[in-house]
């Protein structure tokens, strides 16, 4: 990706995709003092854009930075870098670090904290398992207690167990890995929440361990408009076997169908398809 003609947005300036390094002393890349959003834009509107914003600046907070810019400035530096590209379905990622400057220690309160914003065309996230629904793999990675890591932070220091379990699910020939927590509940997936059905009714692991997404909340607020239980609760492994749909939620993702986790399998069933159908309606109203 780094290779490639246009502009990203950094610390305030438009600058050439191939021009927008930083230092190797960077601290976030030591230390992963990094946040970050992926959020989608259609039409020319990106879909929950100012809870993006807030979001990124509470993930900055959470993992002790204050992002030098407001949630205005923000908004201004995604829109300036979509039109620097003539975007208007595109993929924006925002993300803030601790650079490089007077210390090259864990702390790093006097480091400079940055912002930048790069967009690009980004097609479906799961390939054509939208249609036949994805293949996961069971991660042997756990999400963290929040004891352990702010788990409501979208910070870069959370994905690197993310990253390892979906390249061993990869490995297997699965496009992405569940993960337990730090509990042995069913968790998410390494990008995306999980969401089961069962009876005509949904069941999904409550957000206390990992990201309460913010298409996961958008899914659960269209459920229940149709006056669709959804149990948001504690879910055990030995329950998958039980659930006869299954689909991830997340902004890259949108509402991708799940066939497959491990050995239980499930079908791409209607209120899946109803969902995914509404939600791609959503984005662009
Ligand atoms: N969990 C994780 C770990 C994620 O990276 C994402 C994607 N941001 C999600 C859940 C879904 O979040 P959202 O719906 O806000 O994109």
């Amino acid at each position: 990706y780094d290779d490639r003609d246009g502009k990203i947005w950094m610390d305030g300036q438009l600058v050439d995709w191939r021009a927008a390094n930083v230092h190797i002393l960077t601290h976030a890349m030591h230390y992963a003092s990094s946040v970050f959003e992926g959020e989608r834009c259609y039409s020319g509107k990106i879909f929950k854009s100012l809870e993006h914003s807030e979001r990124l600046i509470k993930s900055g907070q959470l993992i002790d930075f204050q992002i030098p810019f407001t949630v205005d400035e923000i908004e201004a530096a995604k829109i300036a870098a979509l039109e620097a590209n003539g975007l208007t379905d595109a993929y924006v990622r925002a993300v803030a670090w601790r650079g490089a400057g007077e210390d090259m220690g864990v702390a790093s309160a006097r480091n400079p904290v940055h912002l930048a914003v790069a967009c690009w065309e980004w097609g479906n996230y799961y390939g054509d398992a939208k249609m036949k629904g994805a293949k996961l793999d069971i991660a042997k990675w756990k999400r963290p207690s929040p004891e352990t890591a702010p788990s409501q932070a979208k910070a870069a220091g959370l994905y690197m167990i993310a990253t390892m379990s979906k390249h061993a699910a990869e490995a297997k020939g699965c496009s992405d890995a569940m993960m337990f927590d730090y509990r042995g509940y069913v968790a998410e997936a390494t990008g995306a929440n999980i969401f089961f059905v069962k009876d005509g009714e949904v069941h999904t692991p409550k957000a206390d361990a990992f990201l309460n997404g913010l298409t996961r909340q958008t899914v659960i607020g269209m459920l229940e408009k149709h006056q669709v239980k959804v149990h948001e609760r504690v879910i055990m492994p030995d329950e998958l076997e039980s659930f006869e749909q299954c689909w991830l939620t997340g902004t890259a993702a949108e509402v991708t169908p799940v066939g497959q986790i491990g050995d239980y399998n499930f079908e791409v069933g209607t209120m899946t398809r109803d969902i995914s159908e509404e939600y791609e309606k959503l984005v662009r109203t």
